[in-house]
């Protein structure tokens, strides 16, 4: 399967420590992220993971458009919904996206471990 993985900033560390629990599932697919979220996964959790624009520059919308064309079959999204982001509009989309497509969407740490462990039993 082709997995999206997101944080917002005050997420990444939770995204972190939930790809580094989740590694042995995750490394059996292909995993995409936005910039800086990709390259902590990368870096810290041990992941391969391609890396595209940074959120805030685009990221999401390249997620998006993906999504769009069958390309992402699941998306983790860990939003921060205590901050306000420069780039709501392009965050509202993706996960539209998500709904138009009817894609896997977990936006929070608790529904993310829903649909993991739900891969894992696949
Ligand atoms: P980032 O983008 O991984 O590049 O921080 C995430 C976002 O803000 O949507």
């Amino acid at each position: 399967m082709k997995i999206a993985l997101v944080a917002h900033d005050r997420k990444k560390d939770d995204m972190v420590a939930l790809a580094t629990e989740f590694a042995p599932l995750l490394q059996q697919h292909t995993l995409m992220a936005t910039g800086t979220t990709g390259g902590r996964l990368q870096r810290e959790a041990g992941l391969q993971v391609e890396c595209l624009l940074s959120g805030p520059l685009g990221g999401d919308l390249q997620i998006g458009a993906r999504l769009a064309i069958g390309d992402v079959d699941a998306l983790v999204f860990l939003r921060d919904p205590m901050t306000a982001q420069p780039h709501e509009p392009d965050i509202n989309a993706l996960v539209r996206a998500c709904d138009v497509h009817n894609v896997r969407c977990a936006t929070n740490l608790a529904t993310a471990r829903v649909l993991l462990h739900s891969l894992i039993a696949r």
